[in-house]
C-alpha cells in the first residue's frame, strides 16, 4: 500500500500560452496530479497561485486521495495547479488562463475521469469558463466534468457554505462527545475568510456562542457573544474583521486561538498550532477547518494535556461532499432544493464523524496514545486497500 499510494499514477504538467493585454505573449506553468483512482474518478481542486510546485501540487492530491476516501465518496485523489498570482491578472488574461488550463489538459479530464473544483486562488467563476471550454471541446454539455459552478450553470447553492457548515456539523458533533452537549458553549474562530465565516454562522444557528474572531487585521473579542451575521457584513463590506463595532480588539490574527474558550477553530491556514505556541490554547476541543493547521509534534502535545484534535480530513470535507452531490445532480440533469442537499450533507457530515468516533474509541483501548487522527487515517487507508485488493493491485 505504501508503494502504492507514494506516488501518483499520472503527472501532467503543461505549458499555457496567453495572449497578455498589452499584447505580450506569456507562457504559464501548469499541472494536474492524478494520485489514485482506486475508489473512482480522479477529484481535486486547480490551486492558481504564485508559489505552488509540482511536490505540492502532489502531497495536495495525496490527502484528497485520503480525504475522498474517509468521506465514503466514489472519487480517487487528483489536485491541479497553476504557478500564477490571479491577483495580478485582467478579467480577460484570467480567463484566456483558465480556457488554456482546459484546453491543455482535455484528453486527461471529463465527468467520469477527473473532475475538478476551485481551490485558493479560483472560484465559481473559473469553473464557468472551465467548463465551458470543456464542452465545447467535447461538442456538448459536460456539467459534471467540473464542481461548484456557478447557479447559473448547474452549480449547487449549498457549495458555496458546505465546507463551513460541514465544521460546524463536525464541531456539535465533537462537542456532544468532548462536553456531553453543545448548547451554549463558546466558540473562537482562527481565519473569516469562506471555511471560517460559515463555520461561524452555522455553529451560532447551532447553539454555540461565537466570542472570538479574526482574520490578518487582528482579532475581535467579545465574550457576551459577536453577531456573526453581522461581522460577515462587516468584513464583506469593508474586508477586515475589526471593524466590527463593538468588542475588544487585539492586534495578533493567532490571539483568537488563545482565548478562553470551549472550541477552537483554526479556519485561516497551515501550522497555526506549533510547538511554539500550543501552550496558549484553553479549549479542550480544536475543529480543523483549514488544512493542516497543527503541526504533529503540537498535536501530540495537546494529546497530553487531554485536548481533543478534529483531524481536518473530517472536519473540512463538506466542501467535496457537496461538490459530489452536484456530480450526481449533474450525470443526471435531476434537481434537488437546497434544504434537500443541506440535509444530505449534514447526514454524510454526521455518519462519518461517527464512524470515526466509533473507530478511536475502539483503538484508544489497545493503544491510549491514539488521537482522532490515527482512527481518521486507518479508515481511509482500509477503503482505498479494499478496493486495491478487490482489483488484483495487491
Ligand atoms: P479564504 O482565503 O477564503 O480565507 C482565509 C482567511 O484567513 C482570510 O479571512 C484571511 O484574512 C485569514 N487569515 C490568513 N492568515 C491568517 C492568520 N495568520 N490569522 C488569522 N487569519 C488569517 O480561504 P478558505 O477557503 O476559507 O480556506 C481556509 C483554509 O480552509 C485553507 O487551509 C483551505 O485549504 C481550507 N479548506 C477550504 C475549503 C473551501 O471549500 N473553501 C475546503 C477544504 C479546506
Amino acid at each position: 500500500m505504501y508503494k502504492i499510494l507514494s506516488r501518483p499514477e499520472r503527472v501532467i504538467s503543461v505549458s499555457i500560452p496567453v495572449k497578455m493585454d498589452d499584447g505580450r505573449l506569456e507562457i504559464y506553468e501548469g499541472f494536474r496530479v492524478q494520485h489514485c483512482s482506486a475508489l473512482g474518478p480522479y477529484k481535486g481542486g486547480i490551486r492558481f497561485h504564485p508559489q505552488v510546485t509540482l511536490e505540492d501540487d502532489i502531497a495536495l492530491a495525496t490527502i484528497m486521495t485520503l480525504k475522498n476516501s474517509l468521506a465514503g465518496l466514489p472519487y480517487g485523489g487528483g489536485k491541479g495547479a497553476v504557478n500564477v498570482d490571479p491577483k495580478k491578472l485582467s478579467e480577460r488574461e484570467l480567463e484566456q488562463l483558465s480556457r488554456g488550463y482546459v484546453r491543455a489538459l482535455y484528453p486527461v479530464l471529463g465527468e467520469l475521469v477527473d473532475v475538478p473544483a476551485p481551490d485558493v486562488g479560483t472560484d465559481p467563476r473559473v469553473m464557468a469558463w472551465m467548463v465551458d471550454e470543456y464542452s465545447k471541446l467535447l461538442g456538448r454539455n459536460a456539467p459534471a466534468s467540473f464542481t461548484a459552478k456557478p447557479p447559473q450553470l448547474w452549480g449547487c447553492p449549498v457549495r458555496v457554505y458546505a465546507t463551513g457548515f460541514g465544521c460546524a456539523v463536525a464541531t456539535r458533533e465533537a462537542a456532544e462527545r468532548v462536553f456531553g452537549g453543545s448548547k451554549g458553549l463558546t466558540l473562537a474562530v482562527q481565519g473569516f475568510g469562506n471555511t471560517g465565516q460559515w463555520h461561524a454562522y452555522w455553529a451560532s444557528k447551532m447553539g454555540f456562542k461565537v466570542v472570538a474572531i479574526s482574520d490578518t487585521s487582528g482579532t475581535v473579542y467579545d465574550p457576551n457573544g459577536i453577531d456573526v451575521e453581522k461581522a460577515i457584513k462587516v468584513k464583506n463590506e469593508t474586508g477586515k474583521v475589526v471593524n466590527y463595532p463593538s468588542g475588544e480588539k487585539l492586534d495578533d490574527p493567532k490571539s483568537a486561538l488563545y482565548v478562553d474558550v470551549d472550541v477552537v477553530a483554526p479556519d485561516a491556514l497551515e501550522n497555526q498550532i506549533t510547538l511554539e505556541n500550543h501552550r496558549l490554547i484553553k479549549a479542550k476541543l480544536v475543529v480543523e477547518g483549514a488544512n493542516g493547521p497543527t503541526t504533529p509534534e503540537a498535536e501530540l502535545e495537546l494529546f497530553k494535556r487531554g485536548v481533543t484534535v478534529v483531524p481536518d480530513i473530517l472536519a473540512n470535507a463538506g466542501g467535496v461532499v457537496v461538490s459530489y452531490l452536484e456530480w450526481v445532480q449533474n450525470l443526471q440533469w435531476y434537481w434537488w432544493s437546497e434544504e434537500e442537499t443541506r440535509a444530505k450533507l449534514e447526514r454524510i457530515m454526521r455518519e462519518n464523524f461517527e464512524r470515526v468516533w466509533t473507530k478511536f474509541e475502539e483503538l484508544k483501548r489497545n493503544k491510549p496514545e491514539a488521537t482522532m487522527r490515527d482512527a481518521a487515517l486507518l479508515i481511509a487507508l482500509q477503503r482505498i486497500q479494499d478496493a486495491v485488493r478487490a482489483r488484483g493491485w495487491l
